[in-house]
């Protein structure tokens, strides 16, 4: 049996600091309210490029509302920067409109801004957010915060916990998971669809446009886009991939395409002889 390593545990205060809070949002609707936050990460030179963030939240906004229901959202974007993330959370007494599946207006803003070469990360704090949000007694406890200090708090102690091998999960894995989501979807219910595709959503974050429309062409066209790399040897077209970009893959982030068949390659565990 493999050693599963312990979780590393970090808090949301690791990314959130209280002079990143505003406890009483003036923007009325959705874009001033972002923007707001955003003023805010661009004062403390968390953010480099203001308006181009801006537009990749609002773009992705449109996309679908980063609502999560019960009063909270969590816009998003990616964007190449120096620093890794960079998170503002953002209070309204009155409520805003985020187009809520829900119908209900947002009292809660998480607005993060990541870089792409991290992969995993946003996914670890989104899925750490959700769970701690997903609980009434939580959500009820920030709704009855008095003041900055007491909203503050409440959020600093929110736990992530990274498994250290999930910490730099490497871009292929993440391809190839999102390859099995897309082939679970096709036998799923319409209820279990609906949280695929959020899955889906998520991971798809994480990769450019090209690598995107590259994997749904193969999809439709072989009914798989990521093929295992075992001893060298592609899974799908089982030709030996060249030497030198076999062991490139080993300790690399980037996506690599077998020469021979065109599929996305995931370096795979050594074959049980
Ligand atoms: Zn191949």
């Amino acid at each position: 049996m493999e050693n599963k390593p312990a979780p590393h545990i970090t808090r949301f205060s690791d990314y959130l600091k209280p002079h990143q809070v505003i406890f009483d949002l003036k923007g009325k609707d959705k874009v001033e309210a972002i923007e707001e936050l955003l003023d805010l990460l661009a004062k403390q030179k968390l953010i480099e490029n203001k308006k181009l963030t801006l537009t990749r939240i609002i773009d992705r906004e449109n996309l679908v509302s980063t609502a999560i229901g019960s009063g909270v959202a969590l816009p998003h974007a990616r964007v190449d920067a120096e620093g890794e993330i960079a998170v503002a959370v953002g209070r309204s007494e009155k409520g805003i409109d985020f187009d809520a599946h829900d119908g209900q207006k947002v009292h809660l803003i998480i607005l993060v801004v990541w870089n792409p070469t991290l992969p995993g990360l946003f996914n670890h704090l989104f899925a750490g957010l959700a769970r701690f949000l997903i609980r009434p007694e939580n959500r009820g406890r920030i709704q009855g915060a008095k003041d900055k200090t007491e909203l503050y708090d409440i959020l600093a102690g929110i736990e992530f916990k990274f498994v250290h091998e999930e910490k730099i999960v490497s871009r292929a894995r993440m391809l190839k998971k999102l390859q099995e989501i897309e082939l679970r979807k096709k036998k799923a219910t319409k209820e279990q669809q609906k949280e695929l595709q959020k899955h889906a959503a998520m991971i798809r974050e994480e990769f450019d446009r090209d690598v995107l429309s590259r994997f749904d062409r193969l999809m439709e066209r072989y009914g798989f886009a990521v093929a295992d790399a075992i001893d060298g040897v592609c899974q799908s077209c089982n030709i030996n991939i060249s030497t030198q970009m076999y062991s490139a893959m080993e300790d690399s982030n980037d996506i690599y395409v077998c020469e021979n068949c065109g599929k996305y390659l995931v370096s795979a565990k050594k074959k049980k002889k």
